[in-house]
């Protein structure tokens, strides 16, 4: 047997839209995208790559002339190593999928249609264990609980088969105390998928959305999660993905806020992974500029985590980040501070990400790494640069994923051949590495 066969068959991070392959939307959209409204997809994607994409001219040609047709359509969908690492990239060809979905005529007859399509999928593909995740957008609460309601029953539904499918709710960053309330209520109101959901996560444009702002509501979940155990919901979070907003310090210190607040899996965390000298190669002037109130934020951990920074050879200058916090508290936070690299602050950085992961290793925090994602949205220019190699050298808890396999036209078991192929680890070894992931599924918390 594959030794990899653990592995290959549970998925820890993926949302249900990015599984969606080009012949999905084909075969989902063909009787309808005259009438979808395209806008959202359209506009996005003019942003994003300067030209304004004529989507039912794709579909025209992809189910007249599926030869020429659907390699075009594919050109246009998949998110490629070309198309450059760019959250608002990668947002813009997902829109598409969004705009599918949310034609309002036959809105619940898309969710349904497509998440069964996914479902369907990732079985024949072997998979025997998902945790999907998925946000939905949805700004009513009716149609925010009609929404994960369907998603949590067809898992269920399927649950009853040949996979297991649990699923977590991605709440929106800018309105994740609602969201949390309203899954309560989903929780209140169906008590029957109380196995099914077994998670909150945080996910979609990081920037912005400082880890700080949420200490309050995951404190709240611990606490409902001591309260009523029977239906704890554990906590993954996107972090450390996207981060050209900030000094490399800031980055991992989000990655390590996120931890400390209980969170089970962190998605992504490229920050504790990718060397910075790399990083900071990868735009002109990448991560000098940061707000006032971000390099606040750093003076105030630095101060408070000396002595731990000092046994990981990083020192803090006490007096000088004292004055410092000084000069800059007389200053608008949202006015930006900028801070250059040299090799002394590079090497302090690479120490850093050392110090997080060893944190992480204490803590029992998993890293859900995405090789693919992290190469084509995490702005990764190399395999050789990619974080995993770090990652699989200390001895933090590591999954593989896949997190949008359709849209990225690479399912889970090409996610972990790109490892072999792009890596020095043998399958054994790597198998050895990796273990059997099942064992950082959510969940765990909830009484036997
Ligand atoms: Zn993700």
């Amino acid at each position: 047997m594959d030794p990899l066969h653990l592995a290959k068959t549970c998925e820890l991070h993926v949302h249900p839209g990015g599984c969606l392959t080009v012949e999905d939307l084909i075969d989902i959209g063909k009787d309808d995208y005259k009438d979808i409204d395209w806008t959202l997809s359209k506009d996005a994607y003019e942003k994003a790559f300067g030209t304004r994409p004529d989507i039912v001219a794709l579909y025209d040609e992809a189910l007249s002339n599926p030869d020429a047709g659907i390699d075009r359509f594919r050109d246009h969908f998949v998110y490629t190593q070309e198309d450059g690492g760019d959250f608002g990239r990668f947002q813009a060809k997902f829109n598409l999928i969004l705009g599918l979905l949310k034609h309002p005529p036959k809105r619940q007859e898309f969710v349904e249609a497509y998440f069964r399509h996914v479902v369907n999928r990732l079985t024949r593909q072997g998979l025997d264990f998902v945790e999907f995740r998925c946000s939905g957008s949805d700004d009513t609460q009716e149609g925010f609980l009609r929404f994960h309601r369907v998603h949590a029953q067809i898992l269920s539904a399927a649950s009853q088969d040949s996979i297991t499918a649990r699923y977590i709710v991605s709440l929106r960053r800018w309105s994740s105390d609602q969201d949390y309330d309203w899954l309560q209520d989903l929780l209140d109101q169906h008590p029957e998928l109380i196995p099914t959901i077994v998670g909150i996560d945080f996910a979609h444009f990081e920037e912005g959305y400082p880890p700080k702002n949420k200490r309050d509501i995951l404190g709240r979940v611990h606490q409902d999660n001591l309260t009523d155990p029977e239906r704890a919901l554990e906590i993954t979070y996107h972090v450390g993905e996207s981060y050209f907003d900030k000094s490399l310090e800031s980055a991992i210190r989000w990655c390590h806020e996120v931890a400390e607040m209980g969170t089970r899996r962190l998605g992504h965390a490229t920050a504790l992974g990718l060397d910075p000298a790399v990083a900071i190669a990868r735009r002109p002037d990448a991560h000098i500029c940061e707000l006032i109130s971000e390099r606040l934020d750093q003076i105030t951990y630095d101060l408070s985590h000396t002595s731990d920074l000092a046994t990981f050879n990083i020192k803090v200058d006490t007096n000088a980040l004292r004055d410092e916090q000084q000069a800059l508290e007389r200053r608008a936070p949202d006015e930006t501070v900028e801070r250059f690299y040299d090799s002394q602050r590079l090497k302090e950085v690479r120490n850093r990400q050392q110090y997080v992961l060893h944190r992480l290793i204490q803590l029992g925090t998993v890293i859900e790494t995405c090789p693919t994602s992290n190469l084509r949205i995490g702005g990764i220019p190399d395999p050789s640069h990619h974080p995993i190699h770090a990652f699989l050298k200390s001895n933090v808890n590591l999954a593989i994923c896949s997190d949008d396999p359709g849209i990225f036209d690479s399912p889970l078991a090409s996610e972990i051949d790109w490892v072999l192929t792009h890596t020095d680890w043998a399958p054994d070894a790597l198998a050895q590495r990796l273990g059997d992931p099942r064992r950082f599924k959510l969940g765990s918390i909830r009484p036997k």
